[in-house]
């Protein structure tokens, strides 16, 4: 018989379908704002990376539009042929600077620094250590390696130590890696352990702060400065995804590191610059971090608020350290149930549920944003509280 070239895509999609494991996308008829218009309600936004809601921040905006006018809508290039505008440039050593680091370098996206750094840097004959709950991206890059792989339980540096040694003697470069902010859980990872075990086998460390940049640390200058390790993590990897507002993935350490990453990384070489309004935005989210500490201040503030209450109120809150606060539920379908039910009542919060996490370990990931007051909190707190009684959450 001869085959059907294409019907797996229809069996496969509605397989989804039938399991409830298919993406329902919401549509944001709004910007991303701690008010948006989705699906046509306004709603209390408390899933969007958009932490300090710098997307809407008049500096950024207004940069991204001067940096269009005068370089043009697109780049023309990938960086290294005839892509790097000074704007890159600018961003980059701005970025350092903020960092505490010798140098740095922006890739499209943090997934892309990820898969185009991490199997550069180790290869045959080589390990790489993974935290077991790392991110995706960290996964794909780590599978694009012939490296071989070990991992160790989330955070246990007993458990690291131990794998670290038992490497120290079968191969020749180590690379630990870990996420800083842990996406699903809001925990951070103990990088001053990890810097300090890792530095005594000589092994490299590498942290993906995606969720970490703009939040932690002093001024959101991420785990590095949190730590007061700056400059002592070989590859610290952000984005500018999530709390700058704008989209970049970045890498921040030494001139030594920056220098292999651009003549090496295919997802840096082979794909284009980004626009100059997206590197305008960039160096005014920057600027913003630097001067003007109340986003960060209001985030943590309104972060702390809504935990205590959530806990207060006898909801299971997980590990959280972070403004990712996990609302523990248990079941998956009870989770899609509360999700559902506080979005008609105006609160818009995802469901996290198996095979995202285990099948045990369902929940609602909520996500703080600096634009929220008083009274946005306590409305969706209010919520939180009569559907977790119904739902016999607490
Ligand atoms: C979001 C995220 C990324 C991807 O960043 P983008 O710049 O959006 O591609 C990578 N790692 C972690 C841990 C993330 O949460």
């Amino acid at each position: 018989m001869k085959r059907n070239s294409n019907a797996f895509l229809k069996n496969e999609y509605e397989e989804l379908v039938k399991n409830d494991f298919d993406w329902k996308l919401r549509i944001l008829q709004s910007g991303s704002a701690p008010h948006s218009i989705v699906d046509g309600k306004e709603v209390i936004m408390l899933c969007s990376n958009n932490y300090l809601n710098l997307s809407n921040h008049p500096k950024l905006i207004k940069a991204a539009i001067d940096a269009a006018n005068k370089y043009g809508a697109g780049s023309g290039s990938v960086r290294a042929i005839a892509g790097t505008m000074k704007i890159h440039m600018d961003v980059e050593k701005k970025l350092a600077k903020f960092k505490g680091t010798e140098s740095s370098l922006i890739y499209q996206t943090g997934f892309a620094a990820n898969a185009g750094l991490i199997p550069q840097l180790v290869g045959k004959g080589d390990v790489i250590i993974s935290d077991e709950l790392n991110h995706g991206s960290i996964i794909d890059g780590v599978r694009l390696t012939k490296a071989d792989r070990a991992v160790y339980k989330h955070k246990d540096m007993g458990e690291l130590e131990k794998v670290l040694s038992d490497a120290d003697k079968k191969y020749n470069r180590i690379l630990v890696i870990t996420d800083g902010v842990f996406s699903m859980d809001g925990d951070i990872a103990p990088m001053d352990k990890i810097v300090e075990i890792s530095k005594e086998f000589g092994a490299m460390t590498y942290v993906d702060d995606a969720h970490g940049e703009g939040v932690i640390g002093p001024d959101g200058r991420g785990i590095g400065a949190h730590y007061g390790l700056e400059g002592e993590i070989d590859v610290e990897m952000g984005t500018f995804s999530k709390a700058f507002g704008v989209v970049g993935g970045l890498i921040a350490g030494s001139q030594d590191l920056v220098n292999f990453a651009y003549n090496k990384s295919r997802t840096w070489l082979l794909s284009g610059s980004h626009p100059p309004a997206v590197a305008g935005a960039q160096f005014a989210a920057i600027d913003v971090l630097e001067k003007e500490p109340e986003h960060v201040n209001n985030l943590w503030k309104n972060t702390k608020y809504f935990k205590n209450e959530l806990k207060n109120m006898g909801f299971d809150t997980g590990e959280s350290e972070t403004p990712i606060t996990p609302v523990m539920v248990g079941e998956s379908s009870i989770a899609k149930e509360l999700s559902d039910t506080l979005f008609k009542q105006g609160v818009f919060a995802l469901p996290i549920v198996f095979p995202m996490v285990a099948r045990d370990k369902a929940r609602i990931r909520t996500m703080m944003n600096a634009g929220l007051n008083k009274d946005d909190l306590n409305k969706a707190l209010r919520i939180f509280e009569n559907l977790g009684k119904k739902l016999k959450i607490i």
